[in-house]
C-alpha cells in the first residue's frame, strides 16, 4: 500500500547565474552550476519519486551528456518522474525535504519553495515538508546539497485516505476509559465546575 523514496544531490555553486531551488528563483550573486538549470532540490525530488517506485535514477532518463537537457527546466524531470510514479499505480503523499546550504539563507523563501514544490508534485503545501541546515564543519561552503524522502501511496481501493480514515474514526471505548480518567482526577462536587476544569488541567500537566 505505501512505498518509501528517496533522493540526494548537490551541486557547486558558480557564479553568473541564477541560482534556483524548489522551482523557485532566489535572489543570490550565484547560482548553481549544471547541465540543466541546476536545481539541486527538484534534481532529488526527482530522484525519490524514480526511487519509491524503483524505476532507476535522474541520469537513466535524463543524461547529462544529452543537448536535449541543456539549460533545462527541472520541472520537466519531475512531471516525467510523476508519470513513472503514476504508471506504477501510486500517487505522491508528502515529501520531506533538507537543504544543506551555506548562503543564502532559505528560511525567508521556504514558504515560496514549498508552495512551488506541492504545485508541482500535484499535492497540498502541508504536505512538502522544507527545511534547511548550514554545513557547519563538512567543508562543502560551495555546494548546494538536498536530501529528499517520499511517501508513495497505492491508488485506488481507498488506501489513499485509509490512514486519515483511521484517525478519524470515533473510538467510543477509547473516548470512556478517557471520560472516566478525567472524572476520576476531579476534585470533590462542592468546587465550582470552572474551578473543576481547571485544576484538572494543571493536575494533568504537573502530573
Ligand atoms: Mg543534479
Amino acid at each position: 500500500m505505501f512505498r518509501i523514496g528517496y533522493g540526494w544531490d548537490s551541486h557547486r555553486f558558480k557564479g553568473g547565474i541564477p541560482l534556483k531551488i524548489g522551482g523557485v528563483t532566489l535572489p543570490h550573486d550565484r547560482g548553481l552550476a549544471g547541465h540543466s538549470d541546476g536545481d539541486v532540490l527538484l534534481h532529488a525530488v526527482t530522484d525519490a519519486l524514480l526511487g519509491g517506485v524503483a524505476a532507476g535514477d535522474i541520469g537513466a532518463y535524463f543524461p547529462p551528456n544529452d543537448k536535449k537537457w541543456k539549460g533545462a527546466d527541472s520541472a520537466v524531470f519531475i512531471r516525467e518522474a510523476l508519470k513513472k510514479v503514476a504508471k506504477a499505480g501510486y500517487a505522491v503523499s508528502n515529501v520531506d525535504c533538507t537543504l544543506i546550504l551555506s548562503t543564502p539563507k532559505i528560511g525567508p523563501h521556504a514558504r515560496k519553495i514549498q508552495a512551488r514544490v506541492a504545485e508541482l508534485l500535484k499535492i497540498a503545501p502541508g504536505n512538502v515538508g522544507i527545511k534547511a541546515k548550514t554545513p557547519e564543519g563538512m567543508g562543502t561552503d560551495n555546494a548546494a546539497i538536498a536530501h529528499v524522502a517520499v511517501l508513495l501511496v497505492k491508488k485506488g481501493a481507498s488506501g489513499e485516505h485509509r490512514l486519515e480514515a483511521a484517525e478519524e474514526t470515533p473510538q467510543p471505548e477509547v473516548d470512556q476509559v478517557v471520560e472516566q480518567m478525567l472524572q476520576s482526577v476531579e476534585p470533590p462536587k462542592k468546587k465550582s465546575p470552572k474551578v473543576h476544569a481547571r485544576r484538572g488541567t494543571s493536575g494533568a500537566e504537573t502530573s
